[in-house]
């Protein structure tokens, strides 16, 4: 049975609602505030003190050149709580540390095949990296409270990795717990390509769509849907598994058991193969995070005309593309967004993928469909991860 709200409740929801306001609008002053939220100055200024106190605030010089009494401008304060973003993914793990202000304060990549290590390695070492990065931040004056972190797989409401497609023995693995227990830290897990898709809609350059997909290639394909801002994991949290959509019936089998599947005709390692980059799946570390990694060899000779890569950019833009407008054909969303490696190609891709769009998607004459590149680069996954544990910070006050 709901209880009426007590005391503490509502004490709580006004000093979010506080901490919400400064966030959007930084630089008020307590009467601005109360302004703005509806409360007493009284209220607010006991919400700030305490907001001050708990160094979620900070507070700015009073700005002399206005009349009267002068306010203290409030900001969130950007030496204070911070936010712990990891991302485990097949052939690379990082890490980055937000300030409350969104801001990134220290931030690793490693390049590590994790098809080659045990689950419990591959752990182990991602923990090791969020170690460093996280005294990096400490050693900056910040303290992190919290956890995300995201990976190339479906993930559990308790932080358990299910399964991994691209990482072979990868099942049952407690993510969650394992980061917890060895940081102290609350964590969180989820699927890379949501948090991605948070990321784009937080830090995304205006004008910021509400309604989009982010699709995302490295090695695996995956979509993060946001529909009214709101990111829709579907009923499990397992929407958005865009690369296990078959577009060729007699393709290659997939780590899913399935084949044909998006991720094995356009994926990153398809792509290299097919533009004659590496010789085979799977061999080398292909690292979009590697400046000098096979992917920069498959830009360079995008970029410099050569036919066979030019062809397999456009082979996968059309598979790409046919995935795609299935997808709106059911969901109905007006834009989609390249992110990861797909954003880096962006050049070759977009008009193949916008072609199939143009001849697929049913209601392309009411609705066309833009397409279009993602800005966050590689960063994407471990901001969005990083933001939620800010953002659940700022919403609880
Ligand atoms: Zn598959």
């Amino acid at each position: 049975m709901s209880q009426p709200a007590g005391q503490h409740t509502v004490r709580q929801h006004n000093r979010a609602l506080v901490l919400r306001q400064v966030a959007d609008a930084p630089r008020q002053s307590r009467a601005q505030l109360a302004l703005a939220t509806g409360l007493t100055r009284a209220t607010v200024s006991g919400l700030v003190d305490e907001l001050l106190v708990a160094e979620l605030l900070a507070e700015l010089s009073p700005d002399r050149g206005s009349r009267g009494r002068p306010g203290s401008p409030l900001i969130l304060n950007a030496n204070g709580p911070a936010g712990l973003g990891v991302e485990v993914n097949v052939d690379y793990i990082s890490a980055c540390v937000l300030d409350l202000t969104g801001q990134i304060r220290a931030r690793q990549t490693e390049l590590v095949d994790n098809r080659l290590t045990t689950p419990a390695a591959g752990v182990d070492r991602a923990i090791r990296l969020a170690q460093r990065v996280r005294a990096d931040a400490e050693a900056d004056g910040l303290t992190v409270v919290g956890a995300s972190i995201g990976v190339a797989g479906l993930v559990d409401s308790v932080g358990v990795l299910r399964r991994a497609p691209n990482l072979p023995g990868w099942q049952s693995v407690d993510l969650g717990g394992a980061f917890g227990d060895a940081m102290r830290l609350p964590v969180t897990v989820d699927n890379e390509a949501n948090l991605a898709a948070l990321a784009q809609l937080w830090f995304g350059e205006s004008p910021q769509p509400r309604d989009f997909v982010l699709v995302s290639g490295e090695i695996g394909v995956g979509a993060g849907v946001v529909l009214d801002g709101q990111l829709y994991r579907g009923v499990h949290g397992h929407a958005g598994e865009l690369g296990h959509v078959v577009v060729d019936p007699a393709g290659p089998s997939c780590g899913c058991g399935a084949n044909g599947c998006l991720e094995q005709v356009a994926g990153q390692e398809a792509m290299l193969v097919k533009a004659g980059v590496v010789a085979e799946r799977g061999v080398i570390s292909t690292g979009l995070a590697a400046p000098d990694g096979a992917v920069a060899e498959l830009h360079r000779r995008a970029a410099a005309g050569d036919a066979r890569t030019r062809q397999a950019l456009g082979d996968a833009g059309t598979a790409l593309g046919i995935a795609i407008a299935g997808f709106i054909n059911v969901v109905d969303v007006p834009v989609v967004l390249l992110g990861g490696l797909y954003a880096r190609l962006g050049e070759w891709l977009v008009a193949p993928i916008s072609a199939e769009l143009d001849r697929r998607v049913v209601s392309r004459e009411w609705a066309p469909v833009e397409v279009g590149v993602s800005g966050l680069g590689s960063d994407a996954c471990v901001r969005g991860a990083a933001a939620t544990v800010i953002n659940a910070l700022i919403e609880s006050g």
